[in-house]
């Protein structure tokens, strides 16, 4: 690895060191605090998340916020994911961690709090009664939470502050006190939840007082040296919720007790989630206005450091902040989940080797959602760092010449890391282009970022060495006579256009969809010139693929009813938090739909539905075009022909079974590590250990790929 570092000429603001409280970090550069869902099992810090943490610290990034934790048995959260911070066991823990991520050079700070009344009370092997400010209902789980007393409130200020104390016994850089996003104190900060008529509610004074007393009982605990922050929400982004002069107000007054180190500025509560973590649809750097505004506030009383997030991906514009005082730290969080080395990247002139973000929530977000440990699309070594992380990209043990057939995702992946291994990799793609189905993704709106999943890959395979070969349609002879020691077919899938839902699984297929005026997504995609002016478009996907697609026809003139055989329109949005934003989109722009329902047949230009709750036939729908938005087949012709004809031929991807992207470049990964048998499997719970093999495993490994030979 070279020494060189052309990153600090052209992001000197951004890649130069920073004072916060009793520490310094190499660079302007920090993950925010994100939950992970690691943690499950007994709510204390284990080697999935030392090997997560050290890994960034290993790729350069200069803080680290650990996830949000837990300090009080009322603090319950949605499931069994985060750590308990109040815990004594989790000290020799978090210890690990810190040594960890010091060994890499980073900074780690842990993130305390009460998580109020977006917990749930049944979270755990018991039922609790959840508090916050006043009683209401929650929008998080639509629980009900108690008054919090003032005996209580002292209760939890007191376990933030042995929180705090346990954080600093295992050697982390610091605390950050989480006031925002809907949790205990940001409830506190805010005049749409906290109705309280005594001396913490009412007034912009009273409402910091609860806050400001926890700041005191840490501080107090924890000495003047070691380094406390505040996250708090710059806006609620609710209809008449808190906005940024109020927010710089309250903050103002934290500041001036002077026992504060920095700011982190985020926005958003439970009432608008997707805020917290805006999918792809934001804008970009779509906060940075209102943290100017603090940024400016604070110093005007203290001069600490103030961190800024809110869809901020471009290093440009990240060193453009930091040098125009605008923010001291850039929180690039998600870009960081997709390339732990990013911030080494820039600093070593390494950008053409960045995998980017596409802000697609699919991995992280929407895999949390569901109680899953989150990774990545773009990079599945996320999470999974002990198994797949760079330090365990081995060469092979001898170089051999690898054919690849599909320029897809999988396909692109795979040749990779084969290439990487020291392998001599061919790529043969039958189009013009490589990228498969993500390049038709791409086209949807606001999903133009899907693009990097292509640029990215490509850049990379061609920098590493891999032969590729555009415009070269393969068969079967063409496979057997190019003599590879390894053929992997990528050759992808074919769009469904039975109408087949898996609500009827006994109709194969639809009567009426051979009509030529009934055409699939991807049809659509490639060429949209044969689509009527009216549209009906059966939806048995329940995403973007078919809610995108709508608003793509939407977009240029023509009318659409969505059928959708879900009980929502495009239910799976919700996990992805792009439901508010698309549902906007699609509404102001006139689309219709129908939930519930299925197409019975389609007749020249009419569609019969029918109501697959009662099987009753209900509307007629009459359509110059129908598009169906349903499930694809594996194009795996190739292979049923090679089968057994070829030494060492592997099928990936679509090839193997159509599923979804995060699916394909994992088995792509995979495949370029040739980890083609039960190795291929990580045990349940094997993540979840606790030692010290961190150390062993990384400690003396460079991040770069092995050196290639041939
Ligand atoms: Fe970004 Fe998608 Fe990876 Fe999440 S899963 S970090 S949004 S690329």
């Amino acid at each position: 690895m070279s020494d060189s570092k052309p990153g600090l000429e052209k992001y000197p603001h951004l890649l130069s060191p920073l004072k916060i409280g009793g520490f310094t970090v190499r660079n302007r550069l920090m993950q925010t605090a994100h939950a992970k869902g690691y943690h499950s099992r007994d709510g204390l810090t284990n080697n999935r998340d030392i090997y997560y943490q050290a890994a960034r610290a290993q790729g350069g990034c200069g803080l680290l916020v650990t996830g949000g934790r837990h300090v009080h048995p009322t603090s319950t959260g949605p499931g069994r994911t985060l750590v308990r911070g109040n815990r004594h066991e989790n000290i020799e823990r978090d210890s690990e961690m810190a040594r960890a991520v010091h060994a890499f050079g980073g900074r780690i700070v842990a993130q305390i709090m009460h998580f109020g009344p977006q917990g749930r009370s049944g979270a755990l092997d018991d039922y609790r009664v959840l508090w916050a400010p006043s009683a209401m209902k929650s929008p998080a789980y639509n629980e009900c939470s108690k008054e919090i007393t003032k005996a209580e409130m002292d209760e939890v200020s007191a376990h933030f502050a042995q929180a705090a104390i346990n954080a600093k016994a295992a050697g982390l850089d610091g605390v950050e006190l989480h006031y925002s996003h809907g949790y205990l104190h940001q409830q506190f900060l805010s005049f749409v939840y906290n109705k309280r008529t005594d001396e913490y509610g009412g007034s912009l004074e009273n409402i910091v007082r609860f806050p400001i007393e926890t700041i005191e009982a840490v501080r107090k605990a924890v000495g003047p040296e070691f380094t406390v922050g505040i996250r708090v929400s710059m806006d609620e982004c609710t209809v008449d919720g808190m906005q940024a002069d109020q927010a710089i107000e309250m903050t103002k007054l934290m500041v001036a007790t002077g026992m504060v180190d920095y700011v982190s500025a985020t926005a958003g509560t439970y009432a608008a989630h997707a805020d917290q973590i805006p999918p792809g649809d934001y804008e970009e750097n779509w906060l940075v206005e209102r943290g100017a505004k603090m940024r400016a506030a604070i110093r005007s009383v203290r001069d600490i450091p103030m961190f800024i997030v809110g869809h901020i991906v471009d290093p440009a514009r990240a060193e453009e902040l930091v040098e125009a005082g605008a923010a001291d730290m850039i929180a690039m969080t998600r870009t960081q989940i997709a390339d732990p080395e990013f911030a080494n990247k820039l600093l070593q002139g390494r950008e053409d080797e960045i995998n980017n973000c596409i802000r697609c929530n699919q991995a992280c977000i929407a895999r949390l959602m569901v109680g899953n440990a989150i990774s990545c699309v773009v990079n599945p070594a996320a999470g999974r760092e002990q198994r797949f992380g760079p330090h365990t990209l081995e060469p092979a043990g001898r170089s051999a010449h690898w054919l690849v057939v599909g320029g897809g995702p999988a396909g692109m992946k795979a040749a990779l890391a084969l290439r990487q291994r020291g392998h001599r990799v061919t790529l043969l793609e039958k189009s013009e282009r490589l990228g498969g189905q993500v390049n038709l993704a791409a086209m949807l709106p606001r999903r133009q970022k899907f693009a990097f999943v292509t640029e990215d890959l490509e850049r990379q395979i061609r920098k590493a060495g891999v032969e590729v070969r555009l415009n070269t349609p393969a068969d079967a002879e063409t496979v057997k006579a190019f003599g590879a020691d390894g053929v992997l077919l990528a050759t992808g899938s074919v769009p469904l256009k039975t109408g087949f839902t898996s609500t009827r699984p006994a109709v194969d297929v639809v009567p009426g969809m051979d009509q030529q005026n009934v055409l699939s997504v991807p049809e659509v995609l490639q060429d949209s010139s044969a689509v009527g002016k009216r549209v009906v478009l059966f939806d048995e996907d329940g995403g973007r693929y078919a809610l995108g697609t709508a608003e793509y026809l939407l977009d240029r003139g023509h009318s659409v009813h969505l059928v959708s055989r879900f009980n929502a329109l495009s239910p799976n949005l919700a996990l992805t938090l792009d439901l508010p934003v698309n549902y906007q989109h699609v509404f102001r722009k006139g689309l219709e739909y129908t939930i519930n329902s299925w197409v019975r047949r389609v007749e020249g230009e009419k569609a019969q539905l029918f109501n697959l709750f009662t099987d009753q036939d209900s509307e007629v729908l009459e359509a110059d075009t129908f598009i169906i938005a349903a499930g694809h087949e594996a194009d795996d012709a190739l292979f049923r022909e090679l089968d057994g004809q070829v030494e060492n031929l592997h099928r990936i991807g679509d090839c193997l079974l159509p599923r979804q992207l995060q699916d394909v470049i994992y088995e792509g990964m995979l495949a370029g590590r040739e980890l083609f048998d039960h190795s291929r499997y990580i045990e349940q719970g094997e993540l979840e250990e606790f030692d010290d093999s961190w150390e062993r495993a990384m400690l003396g490994t460079t991040t770069a790929p092995p050196a290639m030979k041939g």
